[in-house]
Parts: C-alpha cells; structure tokens; sequence
C-alpha cells in the first residue's frame, strides 16, 4: 500500500466536471475537491458534488467536498472594447458611477473604493500586473497615474498595497453561496479575504444557522489578516495559505516567510491548513512541472502543510491529471526527507484535553516501540486530529462509523480514514473488528504491533481516553 501523507485538493471547474477525468483524477489520489464559487453557477457546484459522492462511493473512497466563497474581491467594471492599453505615466480614471469604461476610466463593482483610498496610496490592479498611484479623489472619482502600464482587461481584481479597505468578508453572493454549500453538505467552507476572528465567527454562525455542518476555512489573503492571524486561526478550523491574493498585499518576497509561519501556527493550534496557489502553475499548458514548481510543493511538505491545492491547474488547464500525479509523486518522495516540526509550542506546552493526552501518549510510544501503525476509534474525528498535529513516524487510521466525520478526515495530514461497523458489538468485538479493518485495508499483518485509541465505555459517544497496545492476531478477550 503506497500512503501519501500529504492530501491533494483539486479545484474542479470546465476541464474537470465529466465523470470520467473526476473518476481519474479520484482514482489518482485526489482526496478533497474545490468548489470555487468565483466561477459557475450553483446548479454546476450541486452537479459536480453529485458526481464526486457518486464515484467516491463507488470507489469506496472518502473525498471531501470543499465551497471556496468568492468573498469581496475588489474589481474594475468592463470596457466597450474589452480591454486597453496603458502606458506608464498615463492618467486613469477609477469611477464608481461609470458604466464603461474607455482609454481614461473604468467602472468599480466595490463602490466603496474612492471613500477609502487617499491621494500617495498605491493600487495594484490584475494580480499586480499593473499598479497605479492615487494623486487625488473627488467624489466618486480616483485619479490615478499608471505607474506600471500594460493590458487591462474586463473584470479584473484590484488590491490596495499594505491593504487596508473595510469590504466585509461575506457579500450577498457569498451568503446565498454559503445556503449552496450547506444544501449540498459542504465538508469545508472557505471564507476569502477575512480582515479578523469577527468575520470568522460570523461565517460560523451563518452556517450553524443554515443547520450545516462544515468546518470553516479562514484564506489568508489580506495584509490585515496577518496583523490577527493567531485569532483568525483561533475562530477557524482551518486555515488555507492564499498566496495569489496575499503576495499582491504583502508584496510576493514575503509569502514564502508567512507559509512556513502560517503552518507552524495552525499546527500549535490544534488546526488544519493547506497551502495554495500557482502550485503548478505551468501545468496549465505543459504536461511536466518546473524544477521550481517540484521544490515549491516538496517546500510545502517540509513546512509540514496538511494539503496542497491546485487550482487553475485541474479547474482549467490542459492536463489535470497530469498535475495531480505529478503532486502526488513530489509528495510521497518529499515526505521520505520531513523529520518533523522541532519543538512546537504543543509540545511544551500543558495538555489540557483527555484526547489530546491519549494522542501525545500514542506519539510517544509509536516513536520509542516498533509499531505499524496508530487506529483510533473515533466517532467526531476528534481523537484522529490531536493524533495528526504531532509528528508520527506511523500512519494514523481514523475509524469511524460516521461518514461526515470520515470525510472530514480527508484534509488531515497522514490520516487515511476507514469505515468501521460497531452497532450491537461489545468491545471485544470492536477492537476484533478494529483489527479486521486494517487487515483488509492491507494496513497491518498478523504479529504486528499496533497503538488503537478508543472511549470507553467503548462505542457510546465520548472522549478518546484510552490507549491499547495490540499484537494483530492475539487479540484475547479481556
Ligand atoms: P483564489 O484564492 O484562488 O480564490 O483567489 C487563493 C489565493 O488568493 O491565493
Ligand atoms: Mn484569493
């Protein structure tokens, strides 16, 4: 059995909605698919979740489903022609009241914008492709010189350099988005552009409220977010290392520092993150990544990321499936050289849960005892999450009856997630039906020593509490 500790998530979008490349890319080891909520529409994100449980049930798979709100990306309206050109040192025109735009304006969706910048600010437009000074605002109106000319086109995103602008986190779209994502049981929602914990919490509550019950992912794209990251990751399950949108903020030098920070944090924090953007990039177009491309998801993996994300790549690109093997081999192959975060704030710190003292106990002895690996018997997927924050030489089996739960797992570094039977069984029976489903999975062999995580009373809902040590196939009644 070849185990990838590292998790895949694929966005899926035009070159990857058939069943047949969401079967392959599945089957390529795909463990969470991305509904980016930016692009299409809901009947497009119900259909490909259909098509994902479909597969994933037929394969006996678990893949998590994960809604990415578009959130208030800050955009240019449209031009009579599409597009212009702009050469440095020519004077635009941003107008919240302009329909369309021409050779010296353009429209603006956040009609905001000219009541927050002031005149020496820096405008980053099209992913920083192009930039813009603000030399003055009169009502509704931004004058600006180009500082970096090029090709602008409809629609484009534009960002304030150092951040800063107050667009709330969660637009209109982005609620009724959310009803979306809870209707067709969202594993992961993804909130885009949160400044602090507030917006977190209220993208918490509005998914309690739709009686959904995803985990919320905080992307950490705004300068602001950096300034509240120990609280927006607080608030969250997750974090997602956002580097397209935060790289213009914070300037591109700064990104890799901030995802290798980033990752310890949520780490320390009990949370999950993945690692995101441009992973790939190349591979939109060409069937083999780029040395650099290679290094930079390995660097992931050595940061010690849960997952990595593609985006473009499987969403729109030439070779999807390409891409996800090509991840999955730099995966497996960095993972042979990853020795661990040194001395997380955890580990120093004082354990404060029972589950989470079962878990560290199970580390510690899976480092100092010759075990095969860890199952933990685990109802809300609790027991597997504080066993994957530490570092384990071994893989982690999450056992579980409940099926929101298995497929919560799914983002969760070196936890391969199985189903397991418990109803009308006593705990002798359940720990032999423990064994029996790593046997089957092929995850251990009689003789081998083996670290299960339960509750007890075994098989009613509660917190892990206890650790076993079992040799496979001598099992004796207790
Ligand atoms: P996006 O978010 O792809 O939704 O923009 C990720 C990023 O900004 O890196
Ligand atoms: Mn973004």
């Amino acid at each position: 059995m070849m185990l990838r500790k590292t998790k895949i998530v694929a966005t899926l979008g035009p070159a990857s909605s058939s069943e047949k490349m969401i079967a392959r890319l599945i089957m390529a080891g795909v463990n969470v698919v991305r509904l980016n909520f930016s692009h299409g529409t809901a009947e497009d994100h119900i259909k490909r979740t259909e098509i994902v449980r479909k597969i994933a049930a037929n394969l006996g798979r678990p893949v998590g489903v994960l809604c990415d709100l578009q959130g208030p990306k800050i955009r240019i309206g449209k031009f009579e022609q599409g597009k212009i050109t702009l050469k440095t040192g020519d004077l635009f025109r941003l107008d919240a009241d302009c329909a369309l735009g021409d050779q010296t304006k353009v429209g603006l969706d956040y009609k905001n914008l000219p009541q927050e910048v002031v005149a020496g600010n820096l405008l980053l437009l099209d992913d920083g492709r192009i930039t813009m000074s603000v030399e003055c605002v009169v009502g509704n109106q931004i004058y600006c010189v180009a500082q970096t000319g090029g090709v602008l086109s409809n629609n484009k995103g534009i960002n304030l350099q150092g951040g800063g602008l107050a667009a709330d986190a969660l637009t209109k779209k982005d609620i009724a988005d959310l009803k979306t994502a809870v209707a067709l049981d969202a594993d992961y929602i993804a909130i885009s552009f949160p400044k602090n914990a507030a917006d977190m919490h209220h993208a918490k509550g509005l998914v309690k409220k739709a009686g959904g019950s995803a985990s919320i992912i905080a992307k950490i794209e705004r300068a602001e977010a950096i300034t509240n990251l120990e609280a927006i990751i607080e608030a969250s399950d997750a974090i997602m290392v956002a580097r397209g949108d935060l790289g213009v903020e914070v300037g591109d030098a700064a990104v890799p520092g901030l995802q290798k920070r980033m990752i310890r944090m949520a780490r320390e924090q009990n949370k999950l993150v993945i690692t995101a953007t441009q992973m790939m990039e190349s591979m939109i177009s060409s069937p083999v990544p780029t040395r650099a491309e290679v290094s930079d998801v390995a660097n992931a993996v050595l940061d010690g990321t849960d997952a990595v994300m593609l985006s473009a790549e499987t969403a729109a690109g030439q070779y999807p499936l390409e891409a996800v093997q090509a991840v999955h081999r730099v995966c497996v192959e960095a993972e042979k050289e990853y020795e661990g975060l040194r001395r997380t704030k955890s580990e120093l710190q004082q354990l404060q849960h029972t589950d989470e003292a079962v878990a560290a106990a199970a580390i510690f002895t899976s480092q100092h005892l010759n075990v095969k690996a860890i199952a933990a018997l685990t109802q809300s997927g609790n027991a597997a999450q504080w066993l994957s924050r530490a570092d384990s030489r071994v893989p982690i089996y999450a056992l579980s009856p409940n099926t929101v739960a298995r497929r919560k797992l799914t983002l969760h570094r070196n936890v391969f997630p199985f189903p397991i039977d418990q109803s009308g069984k006593n705990k002798d029976e359940i720990l032999r039906e423990m064994e029996q489903v790593l046997l089957t999975a092929e995850a251990v062999q009689t003789d081998d020593l083996v670290l299960f995580t339960f509750g007890e009373p075994i098989g009613s809902p509660g917190g892990t509490n206890t650790l076993k040590i079992i040799k496979i196939g001598e099992h004796r009644p207790t």
